[in-house]
């Protein structure tokens, strides 16, 4: 590592590119620098790989995407020799799984963990960024990468009194590696999205008596998830590529089939059946039955409708049961995919406490109130979701040319160019940010896609001698348009979703991710093929 010297009184080591984060996306961003003969650092905030995989360890965590897709393609040996275990692999498996990849690529000699980057800013004269990290020192770099993830940084709800309470509060994003002793103990979840909906059941087995705290319901179908047979497995593998070719041409870039129907384009019948066979199937395909469960409110609402109808099924107290129906749009705030979600509310000790009804109050040292009531606890859970797809960047300081600062620029909401640059801020770049399909599409997928596209830029600007690249002004703001042009022509904006930032108190309603996978990969492939349009190139010979 070449120390350059003294600034400030702090030493400044030099690199080609520092990264963001050590999950998925900053993994394999770390293996393509490499492979470019680029010097490169990963910094990352906790003190393993993994990313989500290393924070989400709560009972009951897994992959809502099939393990078989929710997984590296970059690497065919790593595909043939990894042997998932089941259709969705638990939060322990999928760790497991990354922590392999970075050994295999020997990736962790490059990676400091436990180290926060806390600010970043744009050197005007040099060209370089200067990054500073909770371990002092400075990281000097031509190239600035945010691998930081889009569900990273836990929304902690404002709720009174929480500070005082005397028990265990986790939330879920930051689950102890420890984890926490439930066994006949009080506990509450808080939160009812794909966070809440898979730890409550497996707590529920272990508690003395849970409280499923629910502010709105949610749609979610059954996952029927399972181990795979050694026979399953080799067949998936020997049909990897394939699979992995379809999913490219899905827009949430899953290889499920979706159905070429409308939903009001068949009968009755014929729609229960369909419907029928996609619940007894399991995970998101269901949402994939009909061609227009997104694009038409009618349509969606048939969709609705059958879920809540099997929830009146499942759940043995009618009153219970209809305190659980969702009366929103199915899909439009992430579909959950559940393990016995609603079977669980069937347990003697489960009771759902809907807040509607019963507003939260406050946390008292001993428990919560609601409603006026008192209810005594051991443990509070907080499923409350994250402050998704900026969250992580607007944590770092991040300053660009003349200093400006990326929350200002992002005061009104966030911009960007393909989801991957940003004016005013030249030589930085994100991945699965705002104005790509972060949150819409696998995510792994996603992540080497822009991975893979920042690479190639990267390599192409040392061939052509360019020194900065920067979205112009005009290009993002296209962008913007575009992508909530593209969302408009879906019913996904009319849900108070965190795709549109509704989750978090005080941030600007803007629909942040890109619809359609297989549509935003072309144009970026046709942004590369084309010589970057839309990014103002210095070369190295224009630069002052
Ligand atoms: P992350 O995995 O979030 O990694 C980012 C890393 O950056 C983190 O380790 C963080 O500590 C680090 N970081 C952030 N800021 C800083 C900083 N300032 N300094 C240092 N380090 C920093 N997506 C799917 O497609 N399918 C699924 O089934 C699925 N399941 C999910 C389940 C859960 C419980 C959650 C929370 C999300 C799930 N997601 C899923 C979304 C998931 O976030 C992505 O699939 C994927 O793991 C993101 O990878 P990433 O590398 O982009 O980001
Ligand atoms: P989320 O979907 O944002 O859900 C947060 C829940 O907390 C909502 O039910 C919300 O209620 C509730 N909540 C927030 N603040 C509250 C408050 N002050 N009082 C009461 N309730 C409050 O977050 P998440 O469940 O962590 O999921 C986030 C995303 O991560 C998912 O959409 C998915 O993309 C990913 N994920 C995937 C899986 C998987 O299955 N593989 C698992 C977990 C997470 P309101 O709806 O009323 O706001």
């Amino acid at each position: 590592m070449v120390v350059q010297g003294k600034q400030g009184g702090e030493a400044t080591e030099a690199f080609d590119v520092v990264v963001v984060g050590a999950g998925f996306a900053g993994l394999y961003m770390l293996c393509r620098l490499r492979k470019l003969g680029l010097k490169a650092v990963v910094i990352e905030a906790g003190d393993g790989v993994g990313g989500t995989w290393y924070w989400n360890r709560y009972p009951g965590a897994r992959c809502d995407v099939p393990s078989f897709e929710y997984s590296y393609s970059f690497d065919p040996e790593i595909e043939q020799e990894w042997n998932w275990t089941e259709r969705y692999a638990a939060q322990p498996e999928i760790l497991a799984y990354i922590e392999h990849v970075a050994e295999r690529h020997d990736l962790l000699r490059d990676i400091r963990f436990s180290t926060r980057v806390t600010a970043a800013a744009y050197d005007e004269p040099t060209g370089r960024w200067m990054v500073e990290t909770s371990m002092g020192g400075r990281l000097d770099c031509r190239h600035l990468v945010l691998a930081v993830g889009p569900l990273s940084s836990p929304a902690i709800p404002k709720i009174e009194g929480l500070n005082e309470f005397a028990g265990d509060v986790v939330h879920t994003g930051r689950w102890p590696k420890e984890g926490i002793d439930v066994r006949g103990r009080r506990v509450a979840v808080i939160g009812t999205g794909s966070s809440g909906i898979q730890v409550a059941p497996e707590l529920a087995k272990q508690a003395g008596r849970l409280y499923l705290l629910q502010r709105t319901p949610a749609y979610s179908v059954p996952s029927r998830n399972r181990p795979l047979t050694e026979a399953e497995v080799a067949d998936l593998k020997a049909r990897y590529p394939a699979i992995r070719a379809r999913a490219q041409a899905n827009r949430s870039a899953i290889s499920f089939e979706v159905g070429e129907q409308g939903a009001l384009e068949v009968d009755e019948a014929t729609r229960r059946a369909i419907y029928e066979q996609r619940w007894r199937d399991g995970g998101l395909a269901f949402a994939g039955a009909f061609s227009d469960i997104f694009e038409d409110v009618e349509a969606n609402g048939t969709a609705g409708a059958f879920v809540r109808e099997k929830i009146l099924e499942t759940v043995r107290d009618p009153e219970t049961g209809r305190k659980l129906l969702p009366d929103t749009l199915i899909g439009c705030k992430r579909l959950c995919v559940d393990n016995g979600y609603f079977e669980m509310f069937n347990r003697d000790n489960v009771e759902l406490v809907d807040l509607r009804e019963r507003p939260l109050e406050r946390v008292t040292t001993n428990g919560l109130v609601v409603g006026g009531e008192d209810i005594p606890l051991d443990a509070i859970v907080l499923a409350t979701g994250f402050d998704a797809i900026t969250g992580a960047h607007l944590r770092i300081d991040i300053r660009g040319r003349g200093g400006q600062n990326l929350k200002d620029k992002w005061r009104d909401g966030p911009k960007t160019y393909l989801g991957i640059g940003i004016a005013g801020f030249p030589n930085m770049f994100l991945v699965s940010g705002p104005g790509s399909p972060a949150g819409l599409a696998n995510m792994v997928t996603l992540g080497e896609q822009n991975v893979d596209w920042i690479a190639h830029c990267m390599a192409t600007l040392d061939t052509r001698g360019i020194r900065e690249i920067e979205a112009e002004p005009q290009a993002e703001d296209e962008w913007v348009a575009h992508v909530n042009a593209v969302a408009d022509t879906s019913i996904y904006p009319l849900a108070n979703s965190w795709y549109i930032g509704a989750n978090v108190p005080g941030k600007p309603r803007v629909f942040m991710p890109y619809l359609d996978y297989p549509a935003y990969k072309a144009r970026c492939q046709q942004v590369a093929d084309s010589g970057f349009p839309g990014f103002r190139l210095v070369a190295d010979h224009q630069a002052a």
